[in-house]
């Protein structure tokens, strides 16, 4: 299912970008070019305590702007990006960024606590992925307690091994593991017990039609009762409205992310650096 979603968001990116003729290589200078000339950009969208809506975090979304003000959204971009390997340097264009935003967030007041960025498999099966990232960590200074690394399931179980022996690495850097668009693969949840998994983050599919569909219910509550059982944090995505927001309180979920929130928005637009600003002009 995820493949041919995958082909088809590559199908419309090549069709809305590109003539036939030669159209990955175009892709592909046009990435270049877009990472050289800083048309990406990451944009923040915060995370909330289901209990008091207060914001505990914030996720990290990529952008890209053409030149000539076109957004490609990620959904676009990145199953290209994977394609054509250019997912590492995307992602470690990420990374940076982050890093490079919570240092310089170091301080305020009202800041996040932590910021989640998310990783994509082919980035995460790179043999240098980890060297690089102990660079970065060093380069930047970054706390990685604050950091929080979003991962889907799909990857994970083609090399359970290999995951395993990396999540454990990362743990030992310091960074925070979730399970991001938890439910939608096909693969079994035992792999939980052998990973160092903190968050699960349950995809917003289940999340959409939740008023709706009482079976779905039945299965955010089992994922939340499972999760908490394992001593998982479980937050819910795509949440829009109150409705949603009261019944994901009330099955027990922890944290909140969505357009109900917030849609993401620019570093210097989170709402909560925009009072902290507010305050110090006061
Ligand atoms: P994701 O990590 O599951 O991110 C959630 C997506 O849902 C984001 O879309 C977000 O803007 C959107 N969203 C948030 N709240 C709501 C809501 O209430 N309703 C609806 N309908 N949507 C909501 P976005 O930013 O377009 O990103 C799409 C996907 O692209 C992400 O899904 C993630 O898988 C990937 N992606 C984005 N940035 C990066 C990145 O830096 N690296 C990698 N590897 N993947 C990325
Ligand atoms: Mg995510
Ligand atoms: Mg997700
Ligand atoms: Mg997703």
């Amino acid at each position: 299912y995820a493949k041919s979603e995958g082909r088809n968001r590559v199908e419309f990116f090549h069709d809305a970008l590109c003539e036939k003729a030669d159209c990955e290589a175009a892709m592909m200078a046009l990435m270049h070019k877009g990472l050289r000339e800083d048309q990406f950009f990451m944009v923040y969208q915060s995370k909330h305590s289901a209990n008091d809506e207060r914001v505990v975090g914030a996720e990290a979304l990529m952008r890209w702007r053409l030149d000539d003000g076109t957004m490609i959204s990620p959904g676009q971009f990145i199953p290209v990006a994977e394609e054509t390997g250019q997912i590492c340097e995307l992602g470690q264009f990420a990374l940076r960024s982050v890093f490079e935003q919570l240092v310089a967030w170091e301080g305020l007041e009202g800041a996040p606590e932590r910021v989640s960025i998310n990783l994509s498999g082919r980035q995460l099966m790179s043999p240098i992925f980890l060297s690089r990232l102990e660079d970065m960590v060093k380069e930047t200074g970054v706390n990685t307690k604050r950091v929080e690394l979003e991962i889907t399931e799909t990857w994970l179980m083609e090399d359970p091994d290999h995951s395993a022996r990396l999540l454990k690495a990362l743990k030992n850097l310091g960074f925070s593991l979730s399970i991001d668009d938890f439910g939608v693969a096909y693969s079994s949840m035992n792999y939980l017990r052998h990973f160092p998994v903190d968050v699960i983050k349950i995809d917003q599919s289940f999340v959409r039609d939740v008023m709706s569909d009482k079976s779905l219910v039945a299965i955010i509550s089992a994922i939340i009762a499972m999760g908490h059982s394992l001593d998982l944090k479980v937050l819910a995505e795509g949440v829009e409205n109150r409705d949603q927001l009261e019944l994901l309180r009330a099955l027990g979920c922890d944290e909140i992310q969505g357009y109900y929130f917030s849609r993401p928005v620019e570093a210097d637009r989170l709402k909560f650096v925009h009072s902290v600003a507010a305050a110090l002009s006061a």
